[in-house]
């Protein structure tokens, strides 16, 4: 058995693991003697403790700090600059996790532009606090001026921190994954980004780096922010590798050692990624909503039955592709209207005649298979739409929904409260024309109104029918 403590501390050791292993990464792979082009151990941990922020502690900054000294020292680094630089990275993690851990859950996980823009001002505050504090001790262990180092450490952390941290913001957990399943991306805008990052390069030039901004936009409003942010990332480190390898023929005069082009060209690219951000954060808003609106539209709120207008597209679709085919098939259409429901709401209260309805609507469904219909027209009335089955199939179907809604029991203040229902069919058999839905529907409300008339609790058949039959 997992204790809690026991599973903190476990929590912990991950953090300095984890730590450890990229300082020591991002070390290696560094160039001998010179800044990293790209140092995301800082993005990445703050990243981390904005989605886990239960180690976000006292005790957890100071071990990311103990990790970051100790890969450092391992890789030869002489212990004051070791302790110093990384308290500089601390204060990167420490200044973006304070800005963003703050904001509502929505800004936080980028669901807003408000979030994007957060994040934007958190990553400039955690390079300004890292810059400025590295710049304060640089002089004995830099030789360009403190200028060009303050530069060189604010670029660097802003662009990687902006291209970075979205990726882990965004990344949906691993239920939501599971959940998902393997779905199809649209490879149109991928192949068009990889095309204008190939043309950026080939032609090169100061206004190269802005060349895939166009592609970047389709992809954002067309993939969702997780893919976004790799997306973003992958330009934008491609870019800046690019211009630090000067494949792309473009530098500034050098006006003063240590100030590179690649410092202008790094912060250009982080606001070239601030746009598609946040067009894919809102058309990833836009579609949510546009598909709550949806499902409010189309499922009716109190019995979880289809609505009317939803009713009314779907069964005039089933009736189009029965028209379509040589051989049409059968097809029921039943109107139901619970008995002297007005006496359940007078006796009982509203409430409980609400809650009958959803137990109605819920034997019904319960009855009936995939493919067919069941609606709510509005009060106590229904609708069911049965394809394949001709109305005196459907009579036994209406016979055992009947049934069943007369040996339903509501349980109210310990009381059993029992309805019934009257039901009218309409329909048509195989290979006749089929009637319009209003046309089947104004047959299933008279035959309905002489069940009603013939005493309720009974199943009648529209007259038409009676007659073909
Ligand atoms: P009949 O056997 O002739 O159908 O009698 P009835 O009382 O069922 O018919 P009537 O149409 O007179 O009454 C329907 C009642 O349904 C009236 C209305 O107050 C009630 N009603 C309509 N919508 C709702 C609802 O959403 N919730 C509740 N609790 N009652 C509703
Ligand atoms: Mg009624
Ligand atoms: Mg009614």
């Amino acid at each position: 058995m997992v204790f809690p403590a026991q599973t903190r501390l476990l929590h912990y050791l991950v953090l300095l693991g984890l730590t450890f292993a990229l300082t020591l990464g991002g070390i290696l792979a560094r160039p001998i003697e010179s800044l990293s082009l790209f140092w995301p151990v800082n993005a990445v941990l703050a990243g981390v403790l904005l989605r886990y922020p239960r180690q976000a502690t006292l005790p957890g900054f100071a071990l990311v700090w103990l990790a970051m000294v100790a890969a450092d020292l391992l890789c030869g680094s002489a212990w004051l600059p070791a302790l110093w630089f990384n308290l500089c990275n601390l204060g990167v993690v420490v200044t973006v996790w304070l800005l963003l851990s703050r904001l509502p859950r929505l800004h936080r996980r980028m669901r807003t532009p408000h979030g994007v823009l957060s994040l934007f001002g958190a990553c400039a505050a955690g390079a300004l606090v890292a810059a400025s504090m590295a710049t304060a001790m640089a002089a004995p262990w830099f030789e360009q001026s403190l200028r060009a180092t303050w530069l060189a450490w604010f670029s660097e952390q802003f662009s990687t921190s902006v291209l970075v941290l979205p990726v882990l913001l965004t990344a949906p957990s691993v239920a939501a994954l599971v959940r998902g399943g393997a779905q199809a991306i649209r490879l149109a805008p991928l192949l068009v980004l990889l095309a204008s990052l190939a043309f950026s390069i080939a032609f090169g030039g100061p206004g190269a780096i802005a060349f895939p901004i166009a592609a970047l936009l389709w992809c954002a409003w067309t993939y969702s922010p997780f893919l976004v942010s790799l997306l973003t990332l992958t330009a934008g480190s491609t870019l800046i590798v690019a211009v630090a390898q000067n494949l792309m023929h473009f530098s500034l005069p050098q006006s003063e050692p240590g100030v590179t082009t690649l410092m202008s060209a790094r912060l250009g690219i982080a606001m070239l990624v601030l746009g598609p951000l946040v067009v894919a954060c809102v058309s990833q808003a836009n579609r949510s909503l546009m598909a709550r609106l949806a499902h409010q539209a189309s499922i009716d709120h109190l019995t979880g039955v289809l609505t009317r207008s939803a009713f009314t597209r779907r069964a005039n679709a089933l009736l189009d592709s029965r028209q379509q085919h040589a051989q049409a098939l059968p097809l029921t259409l039943m109107m139901l209207d619970i008995d002297h429901f007005k006496s359940i709401n007078d006796a009982h209260g509203h409430a409980v005649g609400d809650q009958v309805l959803r137990q109605f609507a819920g034997t019904l469904q319960d009855q009936l298979h995939d493919g067919e219909l069941l609606a709510r027209l509005g009060g106590e009335e229904f609708v069911v739409v049965l394809p394949g089955l001709a109305p005196d199939q459907a009579k036994f179907i209406a016979e055992r929904l009947r049934r069943a809604v007369q040996e339903l029991h509501v349980l109210h203040a310990g009381q059993q409260l029992q309805i019934t229902v009257s039901i009218g069919l309409a329909g048509c058999a195989a290979d006749t024309p089929a009637p319009t839905l209003d046309e089947l529907l104004a047959q299933a409300d008279s035959a309905l109104y002489r069940a009603k008339a013939h005493g309720r609790n009974r199943v009648e058949q529209a007259e038409a029918q009676r007659q073909v039959l």
